[in-house]
């Protein structure tokens, strides 16, 4: 009995907000937060009797698009239901969704997890997809304490949504998290949705339930233990700690010789705790039924259209940032999760590739030295873009959209750091300068003298200047303090105001003392 353990079985319920115009049925805008309640809202979208939903066909792309990108089979036919319950929120009584025929179903995800994140064996995880259907969002409670009332705001009442149901298939709360990071930055190169979480643009519901598990990692027991599902975690974070919290829970109950029940679980982001809502409902209790005031759908001439439009995808952007132009993972991994840096990141890649294709005489094109310079050549783009132009970037309030340097100049910035016409610490000054002024660096670095002194008589002449002014300090290095030899060549950077060569310094006094 000892070498029995549980692990989690882990699905998610992840309701996507699609970025249209107008609402799902109706022809009010699709507004955020920010718009005053109840300012877009229309007798179809608070269900007055009568009131007909017309079918926004841009919501139905926007799903099939979703579907496709996850892998899934879009049939040729889909349809709407109506989905019964009666709460405050839903004036119709009902929620317009998908049942039996949804637009997307049998899919699925694969993504990487860090090495630290990742269970053994598991550092590729594939997640099938249950389906993708769309539905009408809400409206929107707001509960106000002080009145002890609450008012309802019909906004969001009718705004599209694709509810992306997975299989059971992430076996750790990291691997959820990471699932819903990458689903995210999807969804946004996809153009269907913000997906902010934060914002509640893309929401999430975890249901976990624990697995015994025998010595041989084989299930010990007959089907699943009931799941206990937790409602609206509106954080990546939120995700990781309600799942880990409740599988804590769940494993105590175990422990204790009870089995947990199915229920629907909140969390509560202050107490770090999930607490009990309502016990689960069943399909049953929906009273699913096909929609008559909507014709069926049709999806094969859309589903063809989709297909050839979709976009790269994250995921393929970062193996080709890798692979391609020799960035690292977590380079990679930055350019593809903020957008605008892909584009410019590529263009500087590609202007320093032309001209070391042009410069490079110890190769012929595509050969190794070549390819060697290229990595060297790619380390030092991704270094400066991810720190450095970043940093400027923040400490002036920028975006990578407002940047005054062309990719070109970038590029040129960089050979004058990798020819060493110019130290790093100079550099930095003239990305700055390049950054207010969107100037090329030449010209800046001559205006503003920041070029790398590379002439040895100059040089020379320097230090035999310094080591005239420093006559204590030669002494004492002589007399074997040669911790001293950095501190002349401070302050050989000093009077050159950085433009020496630290290194060739160094050698210089060396040389001069005869050490
Ligand atoms: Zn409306
Ligand atoms: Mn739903």
């Amino acid at each position: 009995m000892s070498s029995i353990r549980h692990i989690p079985i882990i699905g998610l319920e992840i309701h996507v907000r699609l970025k249209t115009k107008t609402k799902m049925f109706c022809a009010c805008a699709n507004v955020d937060e920010t718009t005053p309640p109840n300012t877009a809202i229309c007798p179809v979208c608070t269900g007055q009797p009568g009131a007909l939903p017309a079918l926004n066909a841009e919501a139905v792309r926007l799903g099939v698009r979703v579907g496709l990108a996850l892998g899934c089979t879009i049939p040729d036919h889909a349809h709407f239901d109506r989905k019964n319950y009666f709460y405050p929120d839903l004036p119709k009584g009902y929620q317009i969704s998908q049942y039996d025929f949804p637009i997307a179903q049998l899919g699925h995800f694969a993504f990487d997890l860090p090495k630290q994140d990742a269970l053994p064996e598991r550092e590729r995880v594939r997640i099938g997809i249950t389906r993708a259907h769309l539905e009408e969002d809400a409206a929107k409670n707001i509960h106000d304490a002080t009145s002890a009332t609450s008012l309802i705001d019909f906004n969001r009442a009718g705004v599209p949504l694709t509810e992306i149901v997975t299989e059971p298939d992430f076996r750790s709360p990291a691997e959820a998290k990471i699932f819903l990071q990458e689903l995210q930055l999807l969804l946004r190169a996809l153009n269907v949705s913000e997906a902010d979480m934060e914002k509640g643009y893309m929401r999430c519901d975890a249901n976990v339930s624990l697995m015994a598990i025998d010595e041989h990692n084989l299930p010990a027991q007959h089907g699943y233990n009931p799941k206990v599902e937790i409602k609206n975690l509106n954080s990546f974070r939120a995700v990781e700690r309600a799942l880990k919290f409740e599988i804590d829970r769940q494993d105590k109950l175990i422990a204790a010789g009870e089995i947990p029940v199915g229920a629907t679980r909140g969390w509560d982001e202050n107490k770090g705790e999930t607490f009990e809502q309502r016990l689960k409902e069943t399909n049953a209790d929906y009273r699913y039924f096909p929609e008559p005031d909507l014709p069926p759908l049709t999806l094969t001439d859309m589903r063809e259209t989709e297909k050839v439009r979709l976009p790269e995808f994250p995921i393929a952007t970062r193996a080709r940032l890798q692979n391609e132009w020799g960035f690292s993972a977590d380079d990679a991994r930055f350019f593809v999760t903020n957008a605008g840096w892909v584009t410019y990141a590529e263009e500087v890649m590609s202007e320093l590739g032309a001209w070391l294709e042009a410069t490079d005489k110890r190769g012929e094109s595509g050969s190794e030295i070549l390819n060697e310079r290229k990595r060297e050549l790619s380390k030092l783009a991704g270094g400066w873009l991810t720190s450095k132009l970043v940093g400027l970037l923040s400490t002036t309030n920028q975006t990578i959209y407002d940047i005054k340097i062309s990719a070109e100049d970038f590029a040129e910035f960089l050979h004058l750091i990798d020819d060493q016409t110019i130290n790093s610490a100079n550099a930095q000054k003239l990305l700055a300068l390049m950054l207010e002024h969107g100037t090329d660096p030449s010209h800046l670095l001559e205006e503003h003298n920041l070029g790398q002194l590379n002439d040895p008589a100059a040089l020379a002449k320097t230090v035999v200047e310094v080591l005239e002014q420093n006559v204590e300090q030669v002494v004492q290095i002589r007399a074997g303090k040669v911790q001293l030899i950095k501190w002349l060549v401070g302050v050989i950077m000093k009077s050159t105001e950085g433009r020496a060569n630290p290194t060739q310094a160094e050698m210089e006094i060396k040389k001069q003392l005869g050490i």
